[in-house]
């Protein structure tokens, strides 16, 4: 029975180390200490939930907190499997504060119950980015090569790349090493930032963690399924393998994974041409995800991913098998749809050059996705010229005879021509401060069309974050931390008072698993199971989940949230509400009633539109407070 949580503190800019102990049940998880560490010492929070190392699938998440540079508040981002390794140093979180002299990479090593061998070595960075195969690939394999013998085990390198020196939105990423290899099945931490954080914050590129310390970590099965038998009259690995079909094979599409479910469903919900596909009628865009998605683009991912059985697990043993791969690359929705039909690119090999190479420099991956996709348009616009943005060519910004497989490349070389102009600040390109910063100063100079054109969401003075690729009001919400599922995505209509209390309660189920370091694609046993677990375990059940509310009231009373700054944003809202009434033909009589109030004044009903989510989710989780 856990008493404490156990956080290693580095401060990077002298290597000295601290362990101190929280008591459990003042803090149950890396998301609520996180919380606090945040606010005392602004530290980058790396963390594992209770239940790592335990038999319990999809137990492994590796949380990273802390105040987001781009979002600008505090913000939680998660990599599958990483605290699988972590949980070998015998440590619940590990917690950098101040800057080193110098870039550099933090070694971590636990051999048995000794003390953690710690160092922090500097790295000739910019050599490593530039070398080999890239970025975080050329970072991590020379990590590797520096500590790999002083490990008994496979250890883990988390990793930043350049975009995380050049940008506010640098990603953190990772693979699982087996067996002395380094895989291609990239994890991230994506959203938030951290990378940028890890790295301009603290001078920290790269941390290499690993041991063979052994932790008493819950791993009765016999007891675990009796506890799935008696809910669900099934064993765990029973009702986690339905759980997961859809990550998986979801035999209903024949095919799986974020990637294919999704583009097997979304018919004229489809979103591209930098959300164009807003104004476009109904019978356009179904001829379009017929034509260029069913036949051509998921095709050629059922055809060279699911046939061929190519998917992977994060580095946990989990029969999800979420990772689909076609070769080194590794395809899920929305990394693929962002820098996929959102940039007029609807091939895979297209896809495959400008993710590999977003990946490679270490961006968030939605996120430069929405910045490459609203360039483009500008481009395809004449409101900016090629030259502005350090590349040659106009894109192909139009489905009127779009060639799915030249044009593709040709936008894909012109958004990998982009990544380039980011990082080696080409033209007027300079995202140093982040996107929303760049885009006002732009449309200072070019106009407020430029800005217009931008989808993005807002926090406080200059917080920003591309959302979720889903046509739904939810993914615009005032939430306190958007970019990830703290809001409700669904395609439904709830009117925005409703979808403000759908966003809480989501918030709350999600802020969940994450305190645990539970992987979300496991939810559909995890939220029900989960508080009865950590009673059965912990005999804690009610305060954990008292302290799952607090936190998620602590949260929101930072909430800097700002209206939509940009028409597209409304647009975007209202022609959801237009299409459930002429598409699905609702008769819903507060949609109705939205629907004219956006025709009648558009910016006035957005307001109107945005305070009622707000209204909604202030509601519901000021009564946390
Ligand atoms: S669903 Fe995917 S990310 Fe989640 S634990 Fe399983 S393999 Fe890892």
């Amino acid at each position: 029975m856990q008493t404490q949580l156990k956080t290693l503190f580095v401060d990077c800019q002298t290597g000295y180390s601290k362990m101190k102990r929280y008591t459990f049940g003042d803090f149950f998880g890396p998301v609520d200490l996180g919380l606090h560490l945040a606010g005392k010492y602004n530290s980058l929070n790396i963390g594992a939930g209770l239940l790592a190392g335990s038999i319990f699938p999809g137990s492994n998440r590796m949380i990273f907190s802390g105040f987001s540079p781009c979002w600008g508040g505090f913000f939680i981002s998660s990599m599958g499997g990483a605290a699988l390794v972590f949980d070998n140093l015998g440590i619940n979180m590990l917690s950098l504060v101040q800057k080193a002299a110098a870039p550099s990479v933090l070694y971590l090593n636990r051999i048995h119950g000794e003390e953690i061998q710690l160092e922090i070595h500097p790295l000739n960075i910019e050599k490593i980015w530039h070398s080999g195969r890239g970025g975080i690939y050329s970072l991590m394999d020379e990590v590797y090569s520096m500590f790999a013998d002083l490990y008994s085990t496979d250890p883990r390198i988390l990793a930043a790349g350049p975009a995380a020196k050049m940008t506010d939105f640098g990603a953190i990423g990772s693979v699982p090493i087996v067996k002395g290899k380094l895989t291609h099945v990239d994890g991230w931490a994506g959203r938030g930032g951290m990378g940028s954080k890890m790295f301009r914050e603290h001078n920290i590129a790269a941390v290499i963690y690993g041991g063979t310390h052994v932790d008493e970590d819950f791993r009765d099965r016999k007891v675990a399924d009796q506890w799935f038998f008696d809910r669900y009259q099934k064993k765990m690995t029973a009702v986690d393998f339905d759980a997961t079909t859809k990550y998986r094979f979801e035999p209903n599409f024949e095919t799986g994974g974020t990637f294919g479910v999704n583009y097997a469903s979304l018919g004229g919900n489809m979103l591209f041409f930098n959300y164009k596909s807003i104004y476009m009628k109904e019978e356009e865009r179904t001829a379009l995800h017929e034509k260029y998605i069913v036949n051509h683009y998921l095709k050629q991912f059922n055809d060279e991913t699911i046939k061929t059985k190519q998917q992977k697990n994060c580095g946990e043993p989990c029969a999800a098998l979420c990772k689909k791969m076609h070769g080194r690359y590794k395809k899920d929705y929305e990394p693929y749809q962002a820098m996929g039909p959102l940039s007029g690119i609807f091939d895979q090999r297209a896809a495959e050059l400008i993710n590999h190479k977003a990946d490679m420099y270490g961006f968030d991956a939605i996120s430069v996705g929405g910045i490459i996709s609203w360039l483009m348009e500008c481009m395809a616009d004449k409101l900016l010229l090629p030259e502005d943005l350090g590349v040659e060519k106009n894109p192909v910004f139009s489905i009127d005879g779009f060639d799915p497989v030249t044009d593709s490349m040709h936008n894909a070389e012109i958004g990998a021509g982009i990544l380039d102009s980011i990082i080696h600040k080409k033209g007027i390109l300079d995202l140093t401060e982040g996107a929303r910063k760049f885009a006002r100063r732009l449309a200072r100079k070019k106009g407020r069309e430029v800005l217009d054109k931008f989808l993005y969401t807002s926090f406080a003075r200059k917080g920003w974050m591309v959302p979720n690729q889903y046509w739904t009001p939810g993914v615009l919400s005032p939430m306190a931390i958007m970019g990830k599922y703290y809001m409700h995505y669904g395609k439904d209509f709830l009117a925005p008072r409703k979808l403000g209390e759908a966003n809480a309660q989501r918030m709350v189920q999600e802020l969940m698993l994450d305190n645990l370091g539970m992987c979300r694609f496991h939810r559909a046993w995890a939220e029900d199971m989960m508080p009865d677990i950590i009673e059965s375990i912990f005999g804690v059940k009610d305060k954990f989940m008292d302290n799952i509310r607090q936190t998620a009231g602590r949260i929101n009373s930072r909430n800097a949230s700002v209206f939509w700054e940009s028409e597209r944003n409304i647009d975007f809202v209202y022609h959801f509400l237009k299409r459930k009434q002429t598409v699905e033909s609702s008769k819903d009589a507060e949609l109705l009633n939205w629907i004219s109030k956006f025709e009648e004044n558009k910016h006035e009903a957005a307001l109107d539109y945005w305070y009622e989510i707000h209204r909604g989710m202030s509601q519901a989780l000021n009564e946390f407070n």
